[in-house]
């Protein structure tokens, strides 16, 4: 089985913070899911640098479209280095293979007769890289997301037909049983582009003839393809499309397409609409989710409180980041964020949670056993409780990228043990019954090892990590790969009786 999942390509007049990364990570922590479930995963991530935008930016820096852009993209592929994210392709829209497949579906969509020419007037503003209707500005005129002045142009333009999918559209996003169905999440998004749907389509611009720094239209070279409709199609130039067909058959359709909200209107309407057109197949998920503000505050660098990836990393370390940038709020809602709730959620959690858990059965075996895992038979209630409690909700809500509630199974499957911990007092034991303790110490440390191959995906070094302290044999991610495949606990247990445990110093050091 294959899965192909999506980010946004980020447009590279900004730099990456963390609304970029809490795309990226949670694409990622699907990726790395998918893959452990035995899924041929495709994870694509890159940067969108056509448009008047970048042009303007360069030309105020100095410098060639090209060269801020190179310098641009390099900053995000150093972040998601950084964040560990492990994209299968990173896409660039300046690419080659890139300008082939837009000129190839635009053409297509011509040929069709989708494309036409018709004059235009318009107030376009160029933060926005789009045309606004009168009645879509604000009180004062202005773009509602820039407050400036959009400028009055009048251009000569290619148009896609959209209007003529209205109907095809409402019928693949509103019947489940449609064999083209497109599952726009969450619901309540949904249900916003249906009404608007609902309402008609008009066509919509698809080249700008004042642009050079964009792709040239193969049938008029004087105009270039809209920068939106350039960046909608890498999704298909990174599959193969259209040299590479063995390519293209597995991966597409695309399986997850994930996003934040302000862009869910080009991906789930625009972009159905013009790979019907070309007839491609349609995207099966498209996933939306919502903005965050900090203390209350929406981020913005005018206002200069915008978090970096590098700062989440400073403060928490790369997995920790990972884990708390995607688990602090629901997933698909907006939500606030705050240092102090980063902070408080990595304290609870992580320190005293999983790293307590951790910390107390290393040292019980130290004291106990010489840091050796003793001979013992399982405690099968506690292993199959700590399983109950991850396969009744971990993978439905991982699958549904619920991330923040396959996170808090998580945690009360940490939770579960400690407390079993607390239930069997193994530091009476140590004085009465030492075999009862040796069951106890095996026991927790096959529960931790359960933990720790449902943590991967989120943390994924720590995860490793805890699987070497724990003395578990082989590679995590084989051994993962196989239990949840076949749910079976190896015969001798992953950490297996007799190897040495390693006492790895604090995992997470309590931060105040
Ligand atoms: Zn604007």
């Amino acid at each position: 089985m294959k899965f192909y999942i999506t980010t946004p390509i980020y447009y590279v007049n900004d730099i990456p913070h963390i609304g970029h990364s809490y795309t990226t990570i949670a694409a990622d922590i699907m990726a790395r899911w998918k893959r452990l479930n035995n899924f041929d995963v495709y994870f694509l991530t890159g940067t969108d640098e056509h448009g008047a935008k970048i042009a303007e930016a360069a030309k105020a820096k100095d410098k060639k479209p090209q060269e801020l852009c190179d310098e641009m993209s390099t900053k995000f592929r150093e972040a998601w280095k950084l964040l560990n994210i492990s994209n299968d392709d990173f896409i660039r829209t300046t690419e080659q293979r890139h300008f082939i497949a837009v000129e190839n579906i635009v053409q297509t969509l011509f040929d069709k007769g989708l494309i036409f020419k018709k004059k235009y007037e318009g107030m376009y503003c160029i933060g926005c890289e789009r045309f606004f209707a009168k009645k879509d500005l604000d009180e004062n005129g202005c773009c509602p997301f820039h407050k400036t002045k959009p400028i009055l142009q009048s251009e000569e333009n290619y148009f896609f037909k959209l209007s003529s999918f209205q109907d095809a559209l409402l019928e693949r996003i509103t019947d489940v049983n449609h064999k083209e169905y497109i599952d726009i999440q969450p619901e309540e998004r949904r249900n916003e582009i249906v009404g608007k749907l609902k309402l008609g389509l008009e066509d919509v611009s698809f080249s700008r003839s004042a642009i050079e720094w964009g792709i040239p239209l193969p049938f008029d070279k004087s105009q270039t393809v809209y920068v939106w409709v350039d960046a909608l199609i890498n999704y298909i130039t990174a599959v193969g499309y259209p040299s590479d067909e063995p390519k293209f058959k597995k991966y597409c359709p695309t399986d997850v397409h994930l996003m934040a909200k302000d862009i869910l209107w080009f991906h789930s309407v625009i972009w159905p609409a013009i790979l019907m057109g070309a007839q491609l197949p349609l995207p099966k998920t498209i996933y939306s989710h919502g903005f965050f503000t900090l203390n209350g505050n929406k981020m913005s660098k005018s206002l200069g409180n915008v978090i970096s990836p590098q700062e989440l990393v400073e403060n928490y370390g790369v997995d920790a980041a990972r884990y708390l940038a995607v688990t602090l709020i629901p997933f698909g809602p907006d939500g606030d964020i705050s240092w102090q709730g980063l902070t408080l959620k990595y304290n609870t959690d992580l320190a005293n949670n999983l790293g307590n858990l951790i910390s107390r059965t290393l040292k019980m075996t130290e004291k106990n056993f010489n840091l050796k895992i003793p001979q013992a038979v399982l405690n099968l209630e506690l292993v199959k409780n700590v399983e109950k409690n991850l396969k009744e909700t971990f993978a439905y809500n991982m699958d549904n990228l619920q991330l923040h509630k396959a996170a808090e199974s998580l945690q009360d499957a940490i939770t579960l043990v400690n407390v079993q911990i607390e239930t069997d007092a193994p530091w009476k034991l140590a004085k009465t019954d030492k075999n009862k303790l040796a069951i106890c110490i095996y026991s927790y440390l096959q529960a931790i090892d359960i933990i720790a191959m449902h943590l991967f995906s989120f943390m994924p070094s720590i995860a490793e990590k805890i699987w070497q302290i724990t003395g578990a044999s082989g590679n995590i991610t084989d051994v993962a790969k196989k239990y949840f495949t076949n749910g079976m606990l190896p015969k001798d247990g992953f950490s297996v009786s007799g190897a040495d445990l390693q006492i790895p110093g604090i995992l997470f050091p309590r931060i105040f």
